[in-house]
């Protein structure tokens, strides 16, 4: 069991070797004045500054390989990480213990300015369904140490498995302090959902400040994500099991559509040319695989993972294919614009896609890991026409209605869809046409609150007692902070909503507000006891 006492011992242990360490770049470039020809790698590099400030990550397991990640960065808001324009090599190793005695795979990587001195290894031959440690060397420099493991063969049906998921943690409006408390927690896997960044300019008088103006080069996004990443809270929680990440918007810009800004009248080109930047900041800050190497502006980010036959995810991008939001993108009623058939939400490949892995799955449980909410939940006060927000699944609202057809027609075994973007905490019997209560109930969908985002929120009595009254899709509605926990088994699937007290200040409480199970079999959510 990993205790909170732990991590905060790991932490000050941090703080010391940066302390003890002085400020400044790597002394190997004071004697070296000129740009080191493309095929020069420094291989004893001399930091006088902790190069593994962004600790460590590991991410997208399957049955027998795990990618790693690190990026060197002793001054994460410095320029370029506080690294010069150099090739470094770092040594990586994998092993059995966390002492590191028996050691199973290890090699050497460089780590290039081009892409941020971030390396990813992908780590072939592990054992399926087993945990391992991991660590790098840079110089004299050793990085913390991860944690990781590899997910059940593909024909093993699991006893359980227990992951969390989260989304949208502004910096500025809040304290990680929900990864603290789900670093205690014994979890297989953590999904994020997205919004990991957000890319608006340092506002003075928050919890804490955003580095610089809102960001728009290469150079920017990654110094943001450097900044994000440096929290330790946040990089302990990536050091204690893989990942599986997926973006939202702010990742890039505020509610974009594929090429199409919010703004009226942005060139697409210039557009795209930002996307690009963002896009390959992401890539270099996230335990991703080769396969999700940006091409120019685009990226492969929807991918499927199993876990063993117990659970089938895919891990869903709806904002680089989606068409631009109906309606100027507001909140309206479910109009001609909104049930448009040519608007799309996942694109024409990734929608392929989805539908071939879930009709080829055999697991129990078949998980869309995705971003914005699923429910056709309405917000309007009492008298005042339904109106769905266009940002949503239901500004592509014939493509929703499509999918839950899908589901339903071809049987698909027990759809539980993830979810995150709006802050809230939200569980959603999902039907082809909400608004219709007298159809069966397809899938059912969680919606998981904020880190930080929206600071501690607010319980509105009046609001949330109109929700329920409104939407019969709704189980449960809450505006706390925190995260999701699931436990998940043959015949059952659980999620416990984690609550933080209060993101402002250190050491918020954390309790669990409210549990609901999914019996195999039977579609939408039951309160426990
Ligand atoms: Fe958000
Ligand atoms: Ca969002």
């Amino acid at each position: 069991m990993f205790k909170k006492s732990d991590l905060r011992a790991a932490i000050r242990h941090e703080g010391h070797l940066s302390r003890r360490l002085f400020l400044g770049c790597l002394s190997s470039v004071a004697a070296v004045p000129w740009l080191p020809h493309q095929g020069w790698v420094n291989a004893r590099p001399v930091f006088q500054q902790n190069p593994f400030a962004l600790g460590v990550a590991s991410g997208d397991p399957d049955s027998r390989s795990v990618v790693l990640w690190t990026r060197l960065a002793p001054d994460p808001v410095g320029v370029d990480g506080g690294m010069p324009p150099e090739a470094v090599e770092v040594r990586w190793e994998v092993a059995n213990d966390e002492n590191f005695t028996d050691i199973v795979a290890a090699g050497t990587r460089v780590a290039r300015p081009q892409l941020g001195h971030a390396v990813h290894i992908e780590v072939e031959n592990l054992e399926a369904d087993r945990w391992y440690w991991y660590r790098f060397h840079a110089g004299d420099a050793t990085s913390p140490i991860g944690r990781t493991r590899t997910l059940p063969a593909g024909d093993v049906l699991p006893a359980q498995m227990t992951f969390a998921f989260a989304s949208c943690q502004n910096y500025e409006q809040g304290l990680f302090t929900a990864y603290e408390q789900m670093a205690t927690e014994e979890l297989d896997l953590v999904f994020h959902l997205g919004d990991y960044i957000y890319e608006g300019s340092g506002r003075e008088g928050k919890t804490r400040q955003h580095f610089g103006p809102e960001i728009e080069s290469l150079a920017d996004y990654r110094t943001r994500h450097a900044q994000y990443r440096s929290d330790p809270l946040l990089h302990a929680m990536h050091a204690r099991c893989p990942w599986f990440v997926t973006w939202d918007d702010h990742e890039f810009d505020n509610n974009y559509a594929n090429e199409v800004s919010e703004k009226e009248g942005v060139d697409p080109a210039e557009f795209l040319y930002r996307r690009m930047n963002a896009y390959q900041a992401y890539y270099e800050a996230m335990p991703l695989r080769r396969r999700s190497m940006p091409r120019g502006a685009d990226m492969q980010l929807y991918r499927r993972a199993d876990f063993g036959r117990l659970a089938n995810f895919l891990v869903m991008d709806t904002r680089q294919y989606r068409t631009d939001q109906p309606n100027d993108d507001s909140q309206v009623p479910l109009n001609e614009a909104a049930l448009d058939p040519q608007n799309t939400i996942m694109g024409r490949e990734q929608k392929q896609w989805l539908y071939q892995n879930l009709i080829a799955s055999p697991a129990t449980w078949n998980v869309l890991a995705q971003q914005v909410m699923m429910g056709m939940v309405t917000m309007s006060q009492k008298g005042d026409p339904d109106k769905y927000v266009m940002d949503q699944w239901p500004g592509y609202a014939h493509e929703r209605m499509e999918l839950m057809r899908f589901l339903q027609d071809r049987k698909i075994s027990n759809p539980v869809v993830l979810t995150g973007d709006i802050h809230s905490n939200w569980v959603n019997d999902l039907r082809v046409d909400d608004r219709q209560v007298e159809q069966p109930v397809v899938a059912t969908e969680f919606v998981g609150t904020s880190i930080t985002s929206g600071g501690n929120g607010e319980a509105k009595p009046y609001f949330h007692d109109l929700l329920m009254a409104n939407n019969p899709l709704l189980k449960f509605c809450n505006f706390e902070r925190g995260y999701v926990k699931c436990t998940v088994t043959p015949t059952q699937w659980r999620s416990d909503y984690m609550v933080v007290s209060d993101v402002l200040q250190p050491g918020g409480e954390v309790a669990c507000r409210a549990s609901f199970v999914v019996e195999n079999g039977q579609a939408g959510a039951q309160p426990t006891a």
